[in-house]
């Protein structure tokens, strides 16, 4: 039987191993207090962007990862609050985005129930508990129905966007509800990329759902429990989406968002999925994989098994894919998950630079002329676009020539980030697309589709 090597160091040499990670053996106390001062040291780097004393936001996804956050912060704040200092934070909010719309039933029953449990557990730790339905994405802070951004889809290479307001559209039946499953049964429909798109989609709805929740509570900083592997398959899944520009920024330590107040904090980056399995083990964490596995399953990732009819096969998305490699590399090469981490987070794009334009669908920094760079390297070419020659001022000095085939106001290439112009164009049936339009999604950009000309977008007639 392996012996803990520190406690063999330290002299107490009968202590079983429970746990052999990065090249030693942990009995496990030794292993929770080293993993512990893992989390705690993440506070205490230089040139830290992160507040001190303010309220924090901790997204809860029910999944082990940020079960062992909230335990953890839980931990921590008792400790402050022990050692008589102040507190790091002075109030949390946990909140967990709820999307049991898309789901049946039964599956909504259960995950009503595991989210009243998170609740007791949060409440229980004196931090204030959030649910946040997914379906509030079209809601204003009210609950009613908000303005809308519709993506015209009736050109097959230039993808319009409009802002409707929500009094032009008061007349419709719609509720939050109904645009949300509208907006997701828009995928369902075709093949290929559109599972890995709704995926993409349901990501950024949920990462912007959570920042206006931060904004909404006055917290500065927005904390989640991404671990090493769950980083390491972002790694490969934005890679391979297009999102290389933006990735720094997803992966990093802290992340100050731009155009707001908060700092994304990602404390327990370096823990090791199986370091997170085995802490939870023997903390006795509960587990909630009802709400952790809300969307599993819900745009592919089922594999029929082999023989089975065509139509009973959803297709594996680019993230169940990503998944499932680092699953395969944690397995047989334990170290690395490790290599691909730390090697990603020596890469700098310039998405840092102050000034970029921000996706209005993501809210991420646009690289400055990336519509040229798909239109030179992709088949969906927005042909005959001139250059827009602007003065200082940034009066127009010469109009696009071929006026019919230009871009006005709202040009999705322009409006969105590369990896984003993929939601509209991967939508192949010809209806519209409506997303979130309210004043929160949209902020100053709203400007943009009033032909205002803040944009270069905003050629007008
Ligand atoms: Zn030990
Ligand atoms: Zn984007």
């Amino acid at each position: 039987m392996p012996l803990c090597a520190k406690c063999v160091r330290d002299g107490n040499s009968d202590r079983a191993s429970v746990i052999a990670t990065r090249g030693s053996e942990y009995c496990a106390d030794c292993f929770k207090v080293d993993m512990f001062g893992r989390f705690t040291k993440a506070y205490t780097t230089k040139e830290s962007l992160l507040p001190r004393g303010e309220p924090v936001c901790v997204a809860w996804s029910g999944g082990l990862s940020s079960s062992l956050l909230v335990h953890y912060m839980n931990s921590f704040l008792n400790k402050n609050f022990k050692q008589n200092v102040s507190p790091r934070f002075s109030a949390v909010y946990v909140c967990v985005v709820d999307y049991s719309c898309l789901l049946s039933e039964e599956k909504q029953q259960i995950v009503n129930q595991e989210i009243e449990a998170m609740q007791s557990i949060a409440e229980g730790y004196n931090f204030n508990f959030k649910r946040i339905p997914l379906e509030s994405a079209f809601t204003n802070e009210n609950g009613d129905l908000d303005s809308t951004l519709v993506a015209d889809l009736t050109s097959p290479e230039i993808l319009q966007l409009k802002f409707e307001s929500y009094s032009t559209s008061k007349t419709s039946t719609a509720t939050p509800i109904s645009r949300t499953l509208d907006l997701f049964a828009s995928f369902k429909s075709t093949p290929a990329a559109n599972p890995t798109t709704a995926v993409t989609l349901l990501n950024t709805l949920t990462t912007r759902l959570l920042r206006r929740a931060a904004s909404t509570y006055n917290c500065t900083t927005l904390m989640t429990g991404s671990n090493a592997s769950t980083i390491a398959a972002q790694i490969v899944t934005q890679t391979a989406l297009g999102g290389g520009f933006n990735l720094p920024n997803e992966i990093s330590l802290e992340y100050k968002v731009p155009n707001t107040d908060i700092v994304t904090f990602r404390p327990i980056r370096d823990l090791l999925f199986g370091e997170v399995e085995k802490l939870v083990e023997l903390d006795e964490i509960a587990q909630f994989p009802g709400v952790a596995g809300m969307a599993e399953g819900l745009f592919g990732g089922v594999v029929g098994s082999v023989g089975t009819e065509g139509a009973s096969v959803a297709k594996m998305t680019i993230q169940d894919l990503a998944a499932s490699f680092v699953k395969g590399l944690q397995k047989d090469f334990p170290q690395s998950v490790s290599t691909v981490t730390r090697t990603a987070f020596k890469v700098q794009t310039g998405a840092n630079a102050p000034g970029l334009d921000v996706c209005l669908l993501c809210s991420n920094p646009i690289q400055p002329n990336s519509q040229n760079w798909r239109a030179s390297h992709t088949t969906s070419r927005l042909d005959d676009i001139p250059d827009i020659i602007k003065n200082e001022d940034g009066t127009v000095v010469e109009a696009p020539k071929k006026a019919s085939e230009v871009p006005a106001t709202g040009a999705a290439d322009l409006l969105l980030c590369y990896a984003c112009q993929h939601v509209g164009r991967d939508v192949k049936v010809k209806e519209k697309l409506v997303l979130p339009g309210g004043d929160w999604f949209l902020g100053a950009k709203k400007d943009c589709f009033v032909g205002n000309g803040c944009c270069d977008s905003g050629v007008s007639d």
